[in-house]
């Protein structure tokens, strides 16, 4: 039976089940639990080297697990549960690829192709990945191009566009990839601050109008309080703690969290 007709419905889209990632002998993720709801918007928040990026990256299978497993839509991702033998197997790579494939990421670099205009870096992916039609692939790419308010820029070349123009850009890429779930990891980072409120305001948008599952990583509480659900604090690797956005951002009950929003307001 083809992968995709075992998809779950009642599944959270995410799930880590006391996962543990090591780089060397420094743990960076230690036995972590963390469920993502279907439409779910969640924002990891926390300091430095706490472990958030990290948990995207594998969920974009940048990186495997030391220990744990990771579900998504229900069903085990680079890794399979443990057999008798207690040792992790690797999952099936043409099985990894389709769930792979409901996943889209927007990095802080926004690395565009140069040498191509704006509207085929967004067409790219479709068309070689997807197997769209060019024709179809390149009017989605206009419509999302649209829909990030550049849809004057079709023909440009990205090093012609402003920062915050490129991350809009690589934001119509990802959705050009039809991704169930979004990772955005830090998106506004690398822009100068003039620029980082249109970056914003699009996936604000995005996250109002579609009922795409949503994982940020962001220092911009305004931000993080407009789009989540929920949000969770890091701290070395685990959750220290969870709420709702509003409540979590106004009134933190761990000293952790106090300090780190003390320290990013
Ligand atoms: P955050 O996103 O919260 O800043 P990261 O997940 O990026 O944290 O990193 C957590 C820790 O893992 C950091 O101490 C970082 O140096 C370390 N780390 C991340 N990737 C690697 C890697 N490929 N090799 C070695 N250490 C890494």
């Amino acid at each position: 039976m083809p992968t995709e007709d075992r998809k779950d419905p009642a599944a959270p889209a995410v799930r880590f089940e006391r996962v543990t990632k090591r780089f060397g002998d420094h743990t960076v993720l230690d036995g972590l639990d963390l469920e993502v709801g279907r439409g779910e918007r969640v924002t990891l928040i926390g300091p430095s080297g706490s472990g958030k990026t990290t948990i995207l990256r594998l969920l974009m299978t940048l990186e495997r697990v030391t220990d744990g497993l990771v579900l998504v839509d229900g069903q085990p991702y680079s890794h399979m549960p443990r057999g008798a033998g207690g040792k992790l197997v690797p999952a099936d790579e043409r099985h990894l690829a389709v769930l792979r494939r409901r996943i889209g990421m927007v990095f802080q670099q926004f690395n565009l192709f140069p040498h191509m205009s704006v509207l085929e870096n967004v067409v790219e992916a479709p068309v070689h990945v997807l197997g769209e039609g060019r024709e179809e692939a390149r009017r989605r790419a206009r419509d999302l191009l649209d829909l990030v308010g550049l849809g004057d820029k079709a023909e440009a070349r990205p090093t012609r566009l402003s920062g915050g123009q490129q991350q809009r850009v690589a934001i119509a890429r990802a959705l050009a990839m039809r991704p169930e779930i979004l990772l955005l990891d830090e998106v506004t980072s690398a822009l100068d601050p003039e620029l980082v409120a249109e970056v914003l305001d699009v996936l604000r948008d995005i996250a109002r109008n579609t009922d795409i599952t949503l994982l940020c990583v962001t220092h911009e509480m305004g931000f993080a309080r407009d789009v989540s659900d929920r949000i969770l604090m890091f701290d070395r690797g685990r959750i220290v703690e969870s709420g709702p956005a509003g409540e979590l951002l106004e009134s933190p009950t761990h000293a952790r969290t106090r300090a780190f929003l003390g320290s990013v307001r």
